[in-house]
């Protein structure tokens, strides 16, 4: 078997997981990107240009920040949080946008498309359409277009066209599968920029590599500030992206345990969530091979999260090999537990977390008092609150002025 972290093999397979479920006409595309993406890894031109750009342009290196107040109330392990919730545009999902509208310039393609829910990876996607000067088209649901207003004004004064979905669920999976009837249509001109760990190689393994900076920027900020190895890595898990870029450089530290948290919606026996892992069954969606919420005929089923960005039927294929080898754990948090992380984590230290980051906060307030003192947790603040204010009221805030009164 081959060391965890040299996966995937030359055709995408973590494992069983991962692999290459696309029609005909995008094997072309998909064996070029490859291609330019492996000539790309191995070339310091390119990864100095990259480099450069997360650094003036993102904001990198992140601050590794010791939760000092928060650790006090929870009472337990010390805890970290790498804030990427600092980078410019407000989540993690610049780095990976900026990987690939790099790689886009190599092949010389000047028409960029994207999907996106919560509408960070548009926002994201956007952005470095408008740094280098590119046509710009964003694919998005309808119902997310509705809780996401801030983000699609944002994408707008960007210069990018937004595309409203109403098939479906009308969410990201329906905004995936336009945004990829529309790359079959313009391949020869247009590069796809996928905004997660998903869909067929080699975007799971380049999305993967370009979040990777997260987990190396931490090695190094850990030994800094605690001269060791944290114990417990804990993030959010929409489709792995943020999860598998802190966890992927600790791989093989047996001494770190990791763990990923999905959205548990409603609760499990609602039906009404979106936790892969617990209920869910091998399948085939978008172009890869993993776990994912389907009925017994492999239809995919209706999903739920308070937040866009953990609202989706698969996971990426490298968690689903992760949890079957047993190296990474997976844990749920529901709604209103992420809402009682996204109001402890603000009042605790002046950070408003993304609703999806708000689930990682969730399962440490669970975990963190169980562990000793001594102990070291670091939890990836993947994004910041400011898109999902307006939810959050909806859910806290109004209820407390109503109490009031
Ligand atoms: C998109 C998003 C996520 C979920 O995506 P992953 O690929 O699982 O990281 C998590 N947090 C924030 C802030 C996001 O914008």
């Amino acid at each position: 078997m081959p060391a965890i972290e040299t996966l995937p093999d030359a055709h995408g397979h973590f494992g069983v997981y991962g692999g290459m479920f696309v029609p005909e006409t995008l094997m072309t595309a998909l064996h070029a990107l490859a291609a330019e993406y492996d000539r790309a890894k191995n070339d310091a031109q390119f990864q100095n240009q990259l480099a450069r750009l997360l650094r003036d342009f993102a904001g990198r290196p992140t601050p590794l920040y010791f939760a000092e107040r928060l650790t006090k109330k929870l009472g337990g392990a010390k805890i970290y949080l790498k804030r990427e919730d600092l980078l410019h545009t407000g989540a993690h999902k610049i780095n990976n946008a900026l990987g690939q509208i790099l790689l886009a310039q190599r092949m010389g393609k000047n028409r960029i498309i994207a999907e996106t829910g919560a509408g960070q990876h548009g926002v994201a996607t956007a952005t470095v359409a408008a740094r280098f000067g590119c046509e710009c088209v964003v694919y998005m649901g309808a119902v997310d277009i509705e809780r996401q207003a801030l983000n699609v004004a944002r994408m707008k004064f960007l210069g990018a066209k937004v595309v409203t979905v109403t098939a479906g669920q009308a969410t990201l999976k329906e905004a995936i599968s336009e945004a990829m009837r529309d790359w079959v249509t313009n391949v020869r001109n247009t590069h796809y920029i996928l905004g997660s760990a998903l869909g067929s190689h080699p975007y799971p393994m380049m999305v993967r590599d370009f979040q990777r900076v997260i987990g190396e920027e931490t090695r190094k900020q850990i030994f800094d500030r605690e001269q060791r190895l944290p114990d417990l890595l804990v993030a959010c898990v929409g489709g792995g992206s943020n999860a598998i870029g802190l966890f992927h450089p600790f791989l093989s530290d047996a001494s770190v345990r990791m763990l990923g948290v999905e959205a548990g919606g409603e609760g499990i026996q609602s039906g009404k969530h979106a936790a892969r892992f617990q209920g869910g069954r091998l399948g085939v969606l978008q172009g890869t091979k993993t776990f994912l919420l389907a009925n017994e005929d492999g239809q995919i089923e209706l999903t739920h999260s308070i937040s866009a960005g953990l609202d989706y039927a698969a996971i990426g294929p490298e968690h689903s090999y992760l949890r079957e080898i047993g190296r990474v754990e997976y844990d749920f948090a529901t709604d209103d537990e992420a809402l009682a992380g996204f109001k402890l984590l603000s009042e605790a230290e002046g950070i408003i977390p993304a609703l999806e980051t708000a689930h990682a906060v969730a399962h440490i307030a669970k975990v963190a008092p169980k562990m000793p003192a001594d102990k070291i947790i670091v939890m990836n603040c993947s994004g910041r609150g400011d898109k999902d204010v307006a939810t959050a009221a909806k859910h806290l805030l109004l209820s407390e002025v109503e109490g009031s009164r």
